[in-house]
């Protein structure tokens, strides 16, 4: 892999012309999204998209998302859209939800890692769109971590991981949703919830009745097929052993205090960081979802940051986006829970 001096450079004009040039020149950029940041290159290129899961580390058959910045760049990427994703599309797009489609034959089979489909997503970020536009390319993207890693969602993570993989790293500001999109596959007159994002189920049911794939709640074996490959890894990992304890306020703090030791933190809601027997780092207002999901990922990072051997956390709610939140520590805790009495 090339070595390169990583540069981190604000969105302005210059800037976004540079990225979208060395982007048609087959290289591999860092660029903000509202989900997380995104390693993207040319869709197209099949050389560049090797970048792109050398930089990560990224399994060959976990597909990458499509990116495009307008209705018209479908058309070329999809075959046999049903109508359904058109109603979804004028609903939700731009925002945090993939689609996954039938793919045309300029898909190439490195990025959808050899399946039919192909995931596309329009996104809303501002400095995104300029760059796909700038690019004139289709921009297949992954989050832009090193693979089982949290996913960046400020330019300072995203160079933490990469730097001296990329050439550059478009600086777009935090992340306003802070977790990866939602994944749907799109039928004729329903979807199916393959990765629950900011987008959520109680959204999309206004439009459509949604299933929700047994991979969202539940682990998947490593030989086991499944609807979407990113489901059976271990993922959004600090070093530490996460655990997810579900029970009352007293309950988990009794627990955490039967278990501290060196190494050992609380991830709470506001407000409880107080009294706890361990070091606590705070995860949002219980009642407050879309706040867990944006400081989620930063949370993972400070837990490596601390040198945390042991992170017990506080069971989300799950509805709305605390689905994807509960999704994410999920797979970060390598769907170990903790259930108390009480
Ligand atoms: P990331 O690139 O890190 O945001 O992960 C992309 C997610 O979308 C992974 O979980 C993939 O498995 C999923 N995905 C992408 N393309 C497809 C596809 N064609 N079919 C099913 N899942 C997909
Ligand atoms: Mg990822």
């Amino acid at each position: 892999m090339e070595k390169w001096k990583t540069q981190v450079l604000p969105p302005d004009e210059e800037n976004i012309r540079l990225a979208a040039e060395l982007l048609q020149q087959g290289e591999v950029v860092g660029i903000p999204t509202e989900t997380v940041y995104g390693l993207g290159a040319n869709a197209f290129d099949v050389d560049a998209v090797a970048k792109i899961f050398a930089a990560k580390g990224r399994p060959g058959d976990n597909p990458l998302i499509v990116h495009i910045a307008s209705m018209d760049m479908l058309a070329p990427l999809t075959v046999d859209v049903p109508e359904l994703a058109y109603r979804l599309a004028e609903k939700f797009w731009p925002g945090p939800m993939t689609m996954i489609l039938p793919k045309s034959d300029r898909i190439p089979n490195e990025v959808s890692a050899g399946l039919s489909t192909v995931g596309i997503r329009f996104p809303s970020h501002p400095v995104a769109k300029r760059l796909i536009e700038a690019a004139g390319l289709p921009i297949a993207a992954p989050s832009g971590n090193l693979s089982g890693h949290p996913s960046p969602t400020t330019a300072g993570h995203m160079l933490h991981d990469m730097d001296t993989r990329i050439p550059m790293i478009i600086d777009g500001g935090a992340c306003t949703v802070g977790l990866e999109s939602t994944v749907i596959l799109v039928k004729e007159d329903r979807v199916r919830l393959l990765r629950p994002g900011g987008v959520t189920v109680e959204m999309m049911e206004e439009i459509c009745p949604v299933e929700i794939d047994d991979g969202v709640l539940h682990s998947v074996a490593e030989n086991e097929k499944v609807a979407s490959p990113g489901m059976k890894y271990r993922h959004y990992a600090p070093v530490a052993e996460v655990t997810i304890v579900e029970g009352s306020l007293p309950a988990f703090r009794a627990f955490v205090d039967s278990q501290k030791g060196e190494g050992v933190y609380a991830v709470v809601f506001n407000g409880e960081e107080s009294d706890m027997p361990v070091p606590a780092l705070s995860f949002g207002m219980e009642d407050q979802p879309e706040a867990q999901a944006h400081l989620l990922f930063d949370l993972l990072r400070q837990c490596d940051e601390l040198g945390a051997k042991k992170v017990f956390v506080r069971s989300p709610d799950r509805h709305g986006i605390g689905l994807a939140v509960y999704n994410r520590l999920l797979r970060a805790a390598a769907f170990h829970i903790v259930k108390l009495e009480g």
